[in-house]
């Protein structure tokens, strides 16, 4: 229980805040804290559903969310409308997810551009942001519910090799469950903190984190020295994990079995059967030398744990290669690592454990749930944020988010408030125009989505990119926050080596009154600001849509005929038209129907093209 306090001039009874740490997983999601009075981790278990929450979503008949078990359970009935594994797709482009799009069981908007993806829900278009703020706020409601106590302020944990944009979403994610993100930590650095390791400020260690998942692998070589966590290396896989090991007893059991063979194709009832068996069989090899059981109470399998260790070999081979190229990476050798955490449910496998543990040349540490470890470690960092930790230095950080104006006029988000300092953080850019030879660059410091919102800091000019078709030129841009708080701001056109900078000092004139207004007035209007980014984001991809689809039929138009040109027409009308509604639904669909029916042409001239440039080659 939280503790409790009586306001004296009002009588009210106010609880303690708590400050939870969230591991928001691709599988499996969980909610930590810090118990007031043992002062230990312990991840949340409401209502004895248990403390992991799959990270699933299921929209129903209502159009209201569930998340989890319950959820889980629509993957086979309702696929469409049932959401998982949307980390693998937070931050992400269509490009990005382009070639793993059959992967996934809902429809993904394929708009073939830069742009953010979105998932297509029956009528409605959700981003990734919204759906893991679905997961978010199941966990907020799971964590107020168990520990009678509001919960506003999180700690959420990413992988390490989640890039800017990967974090800002997940920050936004939160933003958008009512969460204060107090810092996003990586998952390795979260996994060692669980373990003790890096809490004692003159430690020196060298660590590497081997996770282990359903759905996906990473090894993470961290070097802590001074509390704080450097990230020497990285390595994996994002499509490997517990599901492959499944995927091999059930082909085992395919080929044991004919009957299972004959009818393994038609039969969806018993392809689910067939999975939740093996994963029933794999656990129990865990602890046990052989597994027996039946499928739909007839078919009878059965599997031995050294028939399963021959089965899941290669893919244990191909972690251990992973290990091997992160640790080349980090330019150390097995003996210089000083721990070795296990992290995922699938670590629970002994044949990964002694894998692990001979490739580095000691047991790796797995006396903490491998399911736990990250979410404990989490709150652990919550803990330290919320200055409960007096023993740990907390390092100089910025009050405020620094960034500058995209699109839109919304913030992007580059140097995230409460990062430690000294700092550098940069992000690349590019022109939306053809031939645009300058580009503003406006440099904002507030928690807003909105850069009107937010302070301005400064304004330049980069001027003279040479002209070139929109989306070519290259401009980083980079800042440069210092030990006293300067903010030095450059950009640079890479192509042709132009470059502007500018510096600040971001805290010059703000008093703490003024930064705590700011903070307070982002999470009053969080849901607000969220959404009115979200409709700017629709509309600068119908704006780009538009763009792109009047220039093609101009250049184009004799490949195209009377009434495909037509019924192009008809459909950027419609969403000219459905620009001003303000809705984004209404926005995004209007978008699909364009991008639906004219994707087709590209194709078909890219081939005209073809057949032209082979006709012109004549062999003399
Ligand atoms: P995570 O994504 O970390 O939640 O890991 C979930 C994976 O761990 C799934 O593939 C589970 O089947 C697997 N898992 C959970 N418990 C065990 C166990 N006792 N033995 C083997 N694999 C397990």
């Amino acid at each position: 229980m939280a503790k409790v306090a009586i306001n004296l001039s009002t009588g009210s009874i106010q609880q303690e805040e708590v400050i939870v740490g969230i591991d928001l997983g691709t599988t499996n999601s969980l909610v930590a804290y810090i118990h007031p009075e043992d002062k230990k981790p312990i991840a949340i278990n409401d209502q004895g559903r248990g403390t992991i929450v799959p990270s699933v979503v299921h929209f129903t008949q209502t159009g209201e969310t569930i998340v989890g078990t319950e959820a889980k359970d629509y993957l086979t009935t309702d696929p469409a409308k049932t959401i998982y594994s949307v980390k693998r797709l937070l931050g992400k482009s269509y490009k990005d997810v382009g070639e793993h799009k059959d992967y996934f069981g809902y429809k993904i908007i394929d708009d073939d551009s830069e742009g953010l993806v979105k998932i297509r829900v029956g009528d409605k278009f959700y981003s990734p942001i919204e759906l893991s703020a679905e997961i978010l706020k199941e966990l907020r409601e799971r964590a107020e519910h168990s520990l009678k106590t509001p919960v506003n302020r999180a700690v959420i944990t990413v992988p390490a090799y989640f890039n800017d944009s990967q974090r800002q979403a997940t920050r936004d994610a939160g933003k958008l469950a009512g969460l204060e993100v107090l810092r996003i930590v990586n998952e390795p650095t979260a996994a060692a903190l669980a373990y003790g390791i890096g809490i004692d400020q003159n430690e020196e260690k060298t660590v590497a984190v081997y996770d282990l998942g359903g759905g996906t692998f990473d090894i993470s070589i961290l070097s802590i020295h001074q509390g704080i966590f450097e990230v020497l290396s990285t390595n994996g896989n994002t499509y490997l994990g517990g599901d492959d090991f499944d995927r091999a007893i059930i082909n085992h059991w395919i080929q044991e079995n004919q009957l299972i063979a004959d009818t393994v194709n038609e039969d969806k009832n018993l392809q689910q059967e067939l999975r939740l068996r093996a994963e029933e069989a794999k656990k129990t090899l865990s602890s046990q030398p052989a597994y027996t059981g039946t499928i739909n109470g007839t078919i009878d399998c059965h599997i031995e744990r050294h028939t399963f260790e021959t089965l899941i070999a290669p893919t244990v081979a191909r972690t251990i290669e992973s290990c091997r190229m992160a640790m080349a990476d980090a330019k150390l050798q097995p003996e210089q690592i000083d721990a070795v955490i296990m992290v995922g449910g699938s670590t629970r496998v002994p044949m990964v454990y002694e894998a692990v543990s001979e490739f580095f040349g000691k047991p790796a540490n797995n006396t903490l749930n491998p399911d736990e470890v990250v979410s404990l470690g989490a709150a652990i960092q919550a803990d330290i944020l919320a200055g409960n930790r007096k023993d740990i230095l907390l390092l100089d950080v910025t009050p405020l988010t620094l960034g500058i104006e995209t699109m839109g006029g919304l913030m992007d988000s580059i140097i995230p408030r409460n990062s430690k300092i000294p700092t550098k953080a940069g992000r690349q850019y590019t022109t939306s125009i053809d031939g645009q030879v300058n580009m503003k660059i406006s440099v904002y410091q507030g928690e807003r989505d909105l850069v009107q919102e937010n302070r301005k800091l400064a304004e330049f000019d980069l001027k003279g990119i040479p002209a070139m078709p929109a989306g070519f030129p290259k401009v980083d841009v980079n800042f440069i926050l210092n030990a006293d708080g300067i903010l030095k701001v450059e950009a640079i056109e890479l192509r042709s080596g132009v470059r502007q900078e500018v510096e600040v000092k971001p805290q010059y004139g703000l008093t703490d009154e003024q930064v705590e207004q700011m903070l307070m007035d982002s999470i009053t209007h969080a849901r607000d600001d969220v959404n009115t980014r979200m409709v700017i984001e629709a509309r600068t991809t119908a704006e780009q849509m538009l763009y792109q689809v009047e220039r093609f039929v101009e250049k184009n138009g004799q490949h195209l005929t009377a009434e495909e040109i037509e019924l192009t027409r008809t459909n950027l009308q419609n969403l000219k038209d459905a620009l001003p509604s303000g809705d984004k639904n209404t926005i995004l669909k209007a978008v699909d129907i364009l991008e639906e029916q004219t994707s087709p042409f590209a194709e078909r001239v890219m081939q005209i093209s073809i057949k032209q440039a082979m006709a012109g080659k004549k062999i003399e």
